[in-house]
């Protein structure tokens, strides 16, 4: 036998619900504000996501399922959906149709991490780009975005955290404050911080293991240049006007490199170890980086698996899709004919009919519909036949009536509205 491959999932079943709930809500979210999908390869040339990501990122160094193929091309799985997006907005000259551009995007994505509840090697994401603003007001727009989102999933028990990264200056200097910082307690940092030193030392501030030392380290809030500042105080301004609710986190920074100016996370409060449902920020030099003309730009994106853990957690109802109402049983040879006829005049009424295509007597297939839960059940046999009624039975009460062939369609409509 045959098994999935460690940190994938098969989806089905009874969870499935919650990825068309999600995914409705996404594409309605995204369609309000004017977002239209794109849906990009899932894989892309290696190199776009070492320039983009980074090339120090843990993303980079040790997460990407990366690969030859058969033309010698090196290949990778795409880790996230910002790279992919803005590759797509560069290639196909999109900024012709005027700025800023809203794209959104919901897929699989892929990371060799250590499985665990809530992370997974592949998961899937819904993200946003909003391509081409340098205005606060287009950081207004994606946090609300992410707020109204979640809001809309049903979701309560969740927090948004912001941060400024600065600009590339105000970075440059932060950097080297942090070295001096972290230089002097180094022997005292886990072996991890010790390389994210030198590569990454902004990094540093995130460990899960050195949490005490990032409480006393600088605070980038410190090195922000006036434009930045006014930028960030701006967006916090707004976003209390809005009655949009957030936390700061000096230490907050993202896993990948091409983020400046605003970021931010929304962490879930039942999620344990891996709160974090979603990210984002601003990436203001990374068309350039690919290519594109200079076009400030951010986005966010919200890993759905989580968001699925965190609906049960917080045990938030969520509608099961109408699915196998009516099991069309039949007798006989000569009901067969019959009993398909009446199947899809239930199915032109827009009732989901599951038709008996088993050689099977009728207790097995009266199980078999109880099994599917159908709520009804129509049973077409020749003798009823000869009298031109069917039997309708209803599988939760075990009521049973005979109806006219002509009104079976009607009735059980009316049945499985009042059911
Ligand atoms: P990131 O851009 O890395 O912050 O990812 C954005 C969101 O995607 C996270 O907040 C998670 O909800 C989700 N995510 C990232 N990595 C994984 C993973 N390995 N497994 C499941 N979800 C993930």
């Amino acid at each position: 036998m045959y098994k999935k491959i460690k940190g994938t999932e098969d989806i089905y079943g009874k969870d499935m619900k919650y990825w068309y709930y999600i995914e409705k809500i996404a594409r309605e979210t995204a369609r309000l504000y004017g977002y239209s999908e794109i849906r990009t390869p899932i894989f892309e040339q290696t190199e776009l996501f070492v320039r983009s990501v980074g090339k120090d990122t843990d993303i980079v160094q040790k997460e990407m399922y990366t690969f030859e193929d058969k033309g010698g091309r090196s290949i990778t799985l795409r880790p996230e959906g910002t790279a992919p997006t803005i590759r797509a907005f560069v290639e196909n000259s999109m900024v012709v149709t005027g700025l800023p551009k809203r794209l959104f995007y919901i897929g699989p994505m892929f990371r060799y991490e250590r499985p665990q509840l809530g992370r997974q090697r592949q998961f899937h994401q819904f993200g946003i780009e909003l391509i081409g603003s340098s205005s606060p007001m287009a950081d207004i727009e994606t946090i609300i975005i992410a707020d109204k989102f979640i809001k809309n999933l049903g979701l309560v028990d969740y927090k948004i955290i912001i941060n400024s990264l600065g600009c590339e200056r105000d970075r440059k200097k932060y950097r080297e404050a942090l070295k001096e910082y972290y230089g002097n307690i180094l022997d005292k940092v886990c072996d991890d911080c010790k390389k994210r030193y030198n590569t990454n030392v902004l990094r540093l501030l995130d460990c899960k293991v050195d949490v005490e030392y990032a409480k006393n380290a600088p605070k980038i809030i410190d090195y922000l240049c006036e434009n930045c500042k006014n930028h960030y105080e701006k967006t916090k301004e707004i976003l209390k006007e809005l009655d949009i609710k957030f936390e700061e986190n000096p230490r907050l920074v993202r896993g990948l490199d091409y983020y400046n100016g605003i970021i931010f996370e929304i962490h879930h409060g039942k999620l344990g170890a891996q709160s974090a449902v979603g990210g984002g920020g601003r990436y203001d030099k990374l068309v350039k980086e690919l290519g594109g003309p200079d076009t400030p730009s951010l986005g966010f994106a919200v890993g759905i698996e989580r968001l699925i853990i965190a609906l049960k957690n917080e045990n938030i109802p969520v509608e099961d899709f109408k699915n196998n109402e009516i099991f069309v049983a039949h007798l006989g040879e000569k009901a067969k004919l019959v009993a398909l006829e009446i199947s899809e005049e239930l199915r032109e009424n827009g009732i989901s009919v599951v038709f008996n295509t088993m050689e099977r007597g009728l207790s097995s297939q009266l199980k078999h519909a109880s099994r599917l839960k159908c709520k009804l059940c129509i049973i077409v046999g020749e003798n009823e036949l000869e009298r031109d009624v069917v039997i309708l039975r209803n599988l939760e009460t075990g009521d049973q009536v005979e109806i006219e062939r002509d009104f079976i369609v009607g009735t059980a409509k009316e049945w499985l509205e009042e059911s």
